[in-house]
């Protein structure tokens, strides 16, 4: 069963009288279980649909549906697949204690794999699930691989009972599916002869893995868990070298790079970062694989869109990692308007000084870089720390912080978004559009 959450104005559902709460049970038969059922259960143009009204009324509806026309549902949001891992460097198990309660789950969700692209482990993908995710053609999947070979990946789950991935892919595969994996590389576990013979099992795949992404280990100072090494530039060197020969091979067989390392590899190793070229369609940008490089690109791109705002004084709040690459691109910013940017840099109090990235800054470390800042006529901050509700990730609100601040405060992906309406006719300005 799955419930109704909002029924869209005008749609075929308001049109049969499905209300908010209505719990649709079956369509053409087949039981509803979850959103993917619904979404792909009614994707037929026939339909009977058996549903329970709030009241508790049972009804049925037989519809036909015109082609390509939304049945207009929002249904509640499914109850998350929990993970049944434990990680060393699970990222979940370094949050400090106190934080909002939805910040500590751990899904390892298929279902969320498919339609947000969240990464998942498949551990407790049953065979059933197999078959579903095969019949929908749930594909791509985001499927943290970490390794391939099953000893070390039990031991880099810290699940004995994690099943043997190349198995699993190899089934999915067979039914059409196609994956983005992600390796999380830990020294010692998984980063020399594992990490080779679990890209050799991955390109076995054929095009059934589309890319790899390497991304170093994290840890903050709450990671009780783990007993590892922290990841060190020479590492980072082997791993971005093996990186490099695995894609000279794959340009060479399959004409794409087909394994990245993650952007923190390269400014771990102190190596330049590759330009947005190399990244193709930016496939694991979400993972921080190429993000600089997007950065670099959309600044360099936007720039042309940009009025003048000579003798402006403009404040760039930023984590310790972003901040060394931050001169070329602001200095971009300046010869396009003729302000001034300055470089803020904070340091992370919810995470400790290890956790250099920009997206994880809280509440209290915006306000501390900023506070007292009355020489500046704007601050831009990153809008990656900011979730949909406005929030940061230390349960302060950006409206909250913004107002103790004593310049207008704009969350900014690319310094582009906000500084383009800063040039547009009054009434329009970013401070209007953002406030
Ligand atoms: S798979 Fe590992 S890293 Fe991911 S949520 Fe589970 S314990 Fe954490």
């Amino acid at each position: 069963m799955v419930r109704v959450a909002r029924v869209l104005p005008g749609s075929i559902a308001e049109e049969l009288g499905i209300v908010q709460g209505t719990e649709l049970r079956t369509v053409n038969g087949r039981e509803l279980k979850d959103f993917l059922d619904w979404e792909f259960l009614t994707a037929d143009e026939e339909l009977v649909i058996e549903a329970s009204l709030p009241d508790g009324e049972d009804v049925e509806y037989e519809i036909e549906r015109p082609e390509g026309e939304a049945m207009g549902v929002e249904l509640e949001p499914p109850t998350v697949r929990r993970c049944a891992n434990r990680c060393e460097f699970c990222f979940i198990e370094g949050l400090p204690k106190g934080l909002r309660k939805p910040l500590y789950i751990r899904d390892d969700d298929y279902r969320l794999s498919f339609a947000y692209g969240n990464f998942a482990t498949l551990s407790n993908v049953k065979e059933h699930d197999v078959a579903r995710i095969i019949e929908y053609r749930l594909s791509p999947l985001y499927v943290s691989v970490h390794a391939t070979p099953w000893e070390a990946r039990k031991k880099l789950l810290n699940n004995p009972r994690v099943p043997n991935i190349v198995a699993q892919l190899t089934a999915l595969a067979e039914g059409g599916i196609q994956f983005h994996c992600q390796m999380v590389i830990v020294p010692g576990l998984n980063d020399g002869d594992v990490l080779e013979a679990s890209l050799g099992d991955l390109w076995s795949l054929g095009e059934a893995v589309i890319s790899v992404a390497l991304v170093p280990v994290g840890v903050t100072q709450f990671s009780h868990l783990y007993t590892g090494k922290p990841m060190d530039a020479d590492n980072a060197a082997r791993i971005l070298a093996r990186v490099e020969a695995w894609e000279d091979r794959a340009l060479a067989e399959r004409g794409d790079r087909w394994v990245y390392g993650s952007d923190e590899l390269y400014l771990l190793a102190g190596r330049d970062l590759p330009t947005a070229q190399h990244y193709g369609d930016f496939a694991q940008i979400e993972n921080g694989v190429g993000a600089v490089a997007s950065l670099r690109e959309r600044v360099t791109n936007g720039l042309g869109r940009l009025a003048r705002l000579d003798g402006r004084r403009i404040g760039v709040v930023t984590g310790t990692s972003m901040a060394a690459l931050m001169p070329p691109l602001l200095d971009q910013l300046t010869a396009a308007t003729g302000a001034h940017f300055e470089v803020i840099v904070a340091e992370n109090s919810l995470f400790g000084p290890t956790t250099t990235t920009a997206g994880l800054l809280v509440g209290a470390d915006i306000q501390r870089a900023l506070t007292g800042r009355h020489d500046l006529d704007m601050a831009l901050i990153p809008a990656e720390s900011i979730n949909e509700g406005g929030v940061f990730l230390d349960d302060s609100s950006f409206i909250a912080v913004r107002e103790e601040l004593p310049m207008p405060v704009f969350p900014s992906y690319d310094f582009i978004d906000v500084l383009e309406l800063e040039g547009e006719p009054a009434g329009s300005s970013a401070q209007s559009t953002t406030a």
